[in-house]
Parts: structure tokens; sequence; C-alpha cells
């Protein structure tokens, strides 16, 4: 009996994910006319934003910028109702893209991918569904996400708990009301702060459990201004294409042009109160040259926000537990909230400190901290992911050389542009790790992985190769040259998702690419345009060309 049943199907290439960067392989992939088959573990198109239905998620880049560019019509006739969106517009929105290009005939939806294999004789992987799937393909691209693979704290006692919890990113989808409820919400990131106004306008009495206090700057949400979204449609091409000349991949905020040590206090001040009113993140982290990369300078901003937070929050023992203390400001991801220091105004609204006094177990009513037991009906994990390598490590990925990507990347990942990973050929990812996808707009960064995947796969095909494979040496580099880069910011001074330091045994490497969306692109296009340096290409005879050809 063999090992894996033969192939049912064969295609050009596999896509694993229907999130935003999954469909648009697909449909740019089609265009090379391609045989394609993509699997999602979801029922539906949207990756992040089907999963998580959390109350008040929403997107923290502005809508007219996270969306996809990839028809000038489809960016033109799309209507963003306000400045950043919501989870739903935003499924909305890639569901009518789904749609639209009519994507769903070539996507399996509820089909987790279990393991992908590749043979060398054949130059191809062979995927295995938990459906009992089993196809083959020349190429496998992974548009798994970075942020996929939920994870709950590892206390014991959860299965005795007798109320309800959920996972910020595994929300129900026909919603989940907390009217009258005692309601505990473990986490203060991004998730967290964004659920937990909400959760408390509901709520009987919300507890927040908060192990680390993070930075969390004002959204300053409102109804999109129809002047701004006419100029910025107007625009769009070229926004889009200045966007690759930014940092973080967005246009229209003016690059700074002094150290925040060159300010005199009443200059930095003004300043940082003009970013305070306008919301957002990059405008804030814009506001001066040096904020992310010398610790003096960033002392200034931190401490403007710890001094907005003090004059916010009433109760000055939560307010001091609210100030991040533990990492600069912008080193995690900087949070945008709407009315969220506020929150802890409220009577029903407990903060509690559990870095201090650490959950211990849940309870059969709730959970015990080492000083108290608090009684619950409804916990909400907003816990985080098992970030950037996570939905990867969780594919049994080998090749029949007897490598796994489980083993390779047992120290922390290593890849070459976080497209590939040496002794893993035809093996690509979308925004994996070591490319700047994460510190970036991610549609952008999606898009233009696509691009560049799509252009080596045309390339490959135009000159009868059949495999191509990241050098270790080209990865090696890579990797010492996302370490230097890192090591010249002050990134690697926080206990981020960015270095796995949420995950207890995960190894701590810096995973983003932080030197910025400009340099990354122009390495990318060069490594293109000098015939794919870096990668080995081996040709194949004419059985072993691919099915399009
Ligand atoms: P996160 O940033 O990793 O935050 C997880 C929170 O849970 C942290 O406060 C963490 O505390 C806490 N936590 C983790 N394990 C715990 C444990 N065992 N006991 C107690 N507390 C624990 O996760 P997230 O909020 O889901 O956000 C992840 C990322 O998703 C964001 O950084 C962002 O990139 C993206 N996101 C974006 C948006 C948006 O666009 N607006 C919204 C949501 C998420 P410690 O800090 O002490 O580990």
């Amino acid at each position: 009996m063999p090992a894996h049943p033969a192939p049912a199907s064969t295609f050009d290439a596999v896509i694993v994910g229907a999130g935003v960067g999954g469909l648009y392989a697909l449909y740019r992939l089609r265009k090379l006319g391609l045989k394609l088959r993509v699997f999602e573990a979801g029922g539906d198109v949207g990756g992040t934003w089907y999963w998580n239905r959390y109350p008040g998620c929403r997107c923290d880049v502005e809508s007219l910028e996270y969306s996809y560019s990839l028809s000038d019509e489809l960016q033109q006739d799309w209507h963003w109702p306000e400045r950043y969106g919501t989870q739903p517009e935003i499924l909305r929105c890639i569901n009518h893209v789904a749609d639209r290009f009519d994507l769903r005939r070539d996507i399996e939806f509820n089909t987790r991918v279990k393991e992908a294999v590749f043979d060398g004789n054949t130059n191809t992987w062979t995927v295995t569904t938990d459906t009992g799937r089993v196809v083959s393909a020349r190429f496998c691209i992974m548009a798994t996400g970075n942020l996929s693979t939920p994870r709950t704290p590892g206390y014991p006692g959860l299965e005795r708990f007798r109320g309800k919890w959920y996972h910020t990113g595994l929300w129900p989808h026909d919603g989940v009301d907390f009217t009258g409820l005692r309601v505990g919400v473990i986490g203060t990131g991004s998730s967290g702060v964004q659920s937990i106004p909400i959760i408390a306008r509901q709520a009987r009495h919300l507890y927040v459990f908060q192990r680390t206090a993070n930075f969390s700057l004002p959204a300053r949400n409102a109804a999109m201004d129809p002047a701004k979204e006419r100029t910025h449609k107007a625009e769009y091409p070229a926004r889009r294409r200045a966007a690759f000349d930014t940092p973080f991949g967005i246009a229209g905020y003016p690059p700074p042009v002094k150290s925040a040590l060159e300010a005199s206090d009443e200059e930095r001040r003004r300043i940082y109160e003009t970013k305070w009113a306008e919301g957002g993140s990059i405008s804030f982290l814009y506001s001066f040259t040096d904020l992310l990369v010398n610790k003096e300078a960033n002392d200034t901003a931190s401490g403007f926000v710890r001094q907005k937070i003090r004059a916010t929050v009433k109760d000055p023992k939560t307010a001091e537990l609210l100030c991040p203390s533990d990492h600069p400001i912008g080193t995690k991801r900087l949070i945008l909230d709407t009315e969220y220091y506020e929150t802890y105004n409220r009577d029903n609204v407990t903060l509690v400190d559990i870095r201090s006094k650490p959950i211990t177990e849940f309870t059969v009513t709730g959970l015990r901290t080492t000083d108290a037991d608090y009684e619950l009906d409804a916990i909400v994990f907003a816990t985080g992911f098992d970030a950037m390598t996570g939905a990867m490590k969780e594919i049994d990925i080998h090749t029949d050389a007897g490598q796994s990507i489980e083993e390779k990347w047992r120290y922390g990942p290593r890849t070459y542009l976080g497209i590939m990973v040496a002794g893993f050929p035809n093996l690509f990812m979308i925004t994996g790790p070591q490319s700047p996808g994460v510190k970036s707009q991610m549609i952008l960064a999606c898009e233009q992985h696509v691009d560049w995947i799509a252009d080596c796969l045309q390339h490959l095909r135009e000159h009868g190769l059949v495999r191509i494979e990241a050098e270790p040496e080209a990865e090696d580099a890579w990797v010492r040259h996302n370490n230097e880069v890192a090591d010249r910011t002050l990134y690697p001074l926080a206990n981020s998702w960015y270095v796995g330091a949420n995950i207890p045994g995960k190894p701590r490497v810096f995973m983003p690419y932080v030197g910025g969306v400009t340099a990354y692109k122009k390495k990318c296009d060069e490594v293109a345009a000098r015939g794919y340096e870096g990668f080995r290409l081996v040709a194949g005879g004419e059985m072993h060309r691919f099915a399009a050809q």
C-alpha cells in the first residue's frame, strides 16, 4: 500500500489560502493561463477578515489605502463608507472581488491542507487535505497568512469552565451578545483594545486581564470625507506607485525631516499634539526621523502618550497600570483605538494586573489568579497568534530529500526574500518571514509578492525551466541582512510577536524585514532583473514542463 494515494488531479500551481494574498494569486496567475487550485480552511474567502469577527474589529490602515489595486475600475467603483474599514465592510469588498472576477470556481472551501511533499524526480508537490484530496502541482504557493494561527494560553482548567469562551481570531459568525454578563477579556493587544470598549458597553461587568500595557493612539475614525475620496480616487494610480517609495508602503504621509532631539520641548509637544488630534499610527511615528532608531528620541514620544493616558484615565492606579513601561513606542504594533482609555472610567470595568498576580487556572465559574477568584459568564481570549511561522509549521511540509520546514525553522525562520526557502524548490510564500509584509500595508505587500511570483513563473516557462530553488548562500546573506537591519532599530527591544515572544518556547528571532518597502522592492526587482540572482534554476525535458506550456 503506498504511503499516499496517487494524486487524483494535477495542477500547475496549488495555492493554500483564499485570503487577500491567495485570491490575488488566483486572479494574477490565471492571467498566465495556469491550471490552478486553491484550498481554503474557512467556509468562504477573506482569510483574516473571515475569521476575526470580534466586536470592534477594523483595520488600522485607512480604507482608501487598504484595498486591492488590481483593477482601476474596481478601486473607482468601490465606496468605503468610513476612514478605516470595519471587518464586515472589508469582507464585503473581498467577497465582491471574488464574485466580480469569478474566483470561487477554483477554490475548495472547508478544506485544510495537512501535508505538502516535494518529489525531486518529477519536480512536483503532492498536497494532501483533511478532506482526503490528494493533488499534485509543479508549484505550491503558501498564502497562509501571518496572523492566522490563534493561540489560547495554556493555563489549566479551561475544560472545567461552565461559561462560554471565545478567541477573537475565531469569532462566531452570528455574533455574541454580552448583555448582562460578567465578562473577562484576556489580552490587551490590537484585538483586545478594539473589542474592550464595545464589550464594556454591553456587559454587566467587564474584567480586563492585562499582562503587558501597550501603546494605543486614537484612530479618529469618521465617515468618509467625500472630497478626500474624490481626490484620492483621481490620484489612485500615482498614489499606489508612490506607496512603494515609502517605508511602510503607504503614501500620503509627509516624511519627517528632523530628529526629535533637535526640536525644542515646545515644538515636540506641538507636533505630537497635532498628530494625536489627526489620529493614525504612521502619522504619529512620522513626527520625527528617529523615533524607531534612537531610544532617547523615542522616550519623548512614549512620554507624551503616557501623559495622555494619565490625563484620560481618572483612577491614578489604573492609569499607571495602563502606561506601557517595558518597550519603546512603535516597537510593538502600535494600536489604534476608539475610546479605549476612556473605557476604564466606567463603573463596570475593572483592570486586573496579571503581570504581578498571574492567572493560575480556570475554574468552573471563572478564573483564579494568585490572589483572587473572578466569577465570569464569558471569557474572551484576545491572546493573539503564533505569528508569521505558525501557519506554515502547522502543515507538514517536507521534501523527498528528508527536509521539513518544521526542522529547518527550529531555531527561527530562514528564507530568501521571505519568498522562498532553500531546500524547498518550487514552494513560494506570500509575505513570508523576512519580508516587510506585516510592517507594511498588507494588501500592497501581497500584490507585490504575487506579481513577483507571477513574473518568475512566466520567466521559468519562457526558458523551459521546471525548478527554482533559493541558494543556501543567498538565504544566509538575506537572513544576516535582516538581522543587521533590525539591530539598527529599537524593534528588538520589545517582547512582541515580531520576535515570537508571545509563544512559550518559540525561538526569539526578529521575523519581519524592517529595512522598508522601498529597499525591499528594489532588491526583489534587482534579483529578477539579474535572472533570479540567488536562485538555482533547472531546465527540464518535455515531460517535466508545466501543463499550461
Ligand atoms: P497580540 O498583539 O499578540 O496581543 C495578545 C495579548 O494577549 C497581549 O496583551 C498579550 O500579553 C496577551 N497574552 C498572550 N498570552 C497571554 C497569556 N498566556 N496570559 C495573559 N495574557 C496573554 O494579539 P492581537 O491583539 O490579536 O493582535 C495581533 C496582531 O494582529 C496585531 O499586532 C496587528 O498586527 C494585527 N491586528 C490588527 C488589527 C487592526 O488592524 N486594527 C486588529 C487586530 C489585530 P503580552 O503582551 O504580555 O504577551
